[in-house]
């Protein structure tokens, strides 16, 4: 892959801090996320869709929100343990990654890649709606500005739709798109 490197541009970083100490359990964040993306918008909930899981440890009151990163076409070789409150937690349940070898973070129908995009929307939300509605204010917005030198790559969905083609193949990729696109077309000529 060609990368040539330009100016260096400012970009603002969108983050969502966590802050596990205040987090119930609730699952109001799983449930307006997947709504959010459901096609129509808002016309179904199911926290499979979700692009933030909340694993849970409910004997000991602790519950993780983990909203969904990048998409990996391999696990890591990594198996770090976190240590909360003197138990030990495995890594993978609090990880960020979209990985072949869970589940979670991907659509449960096509097994396509989900990731947070801070739920872009036209015209661009002040949050995202995970923090709008978790009303214990565990999870909080953040935004930071860094200095990046312009890299000249393939336009991201090029590189999101190889890597999902070598994962499911090209004809579940075409489908999948094939199928969206008729479910978006439909929602479209409603409104
Ligand atoms: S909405 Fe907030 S309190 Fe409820 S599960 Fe999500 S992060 Fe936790
Ligand atoms: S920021 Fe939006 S897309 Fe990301 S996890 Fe929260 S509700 Fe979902």
């Amino acid at each position: 892959m060609l990368i040539a490197m330009g100016e260096k541009k400012k970009k603002i970083i969108k983050t969502i801090k966590i802050d596990v100490s205040k987090c119930n359990g609730c699952r109001a964040c799983e449930m307006i996320c997947s709504a959010f993306h459901a096609t129509p918008k808002y016309s179904s909930n199911s926290p499979e869709r979700a692009r933030i899981r909340v694993a849970t440890d409910p004997m000991r009151d602790l519950y993780f929100p983990v909203y969904a990163g990048e998409y990996t076409a391999a696990e890591c070789m990594g198996r770090d343990r976190y240590i909360v409150d003197g138990t030990e937690y495995d890594e993978c349940g609090l990880c960020r990654a979209v990985c072949p070898s869970r589940t979670v973070f991907h659509e449960p129908d096509s097994g396509l890649p989900l990731k947070c995009d801070m739920c872009e929307d036209d015209p661009p939300r002040e949050k995202p709606l995970c923090v709008e509605w978790c009303i214990n204010e565990a999870l909080i917005y953040a935004e930071r500005e860094e200095e990046v030198e312009e890299a000249v790559t393939p336009e991201d969905v090029e590189i999101g739709l190889e890597s999902m083609i070598d994962k499911y193949g090209w004809d579940k990729v075409v489908d999948t798109v094939s199928r969206l696109s008729v479910a978006r077309l439909s929602a479209t000529k409603k409104k």
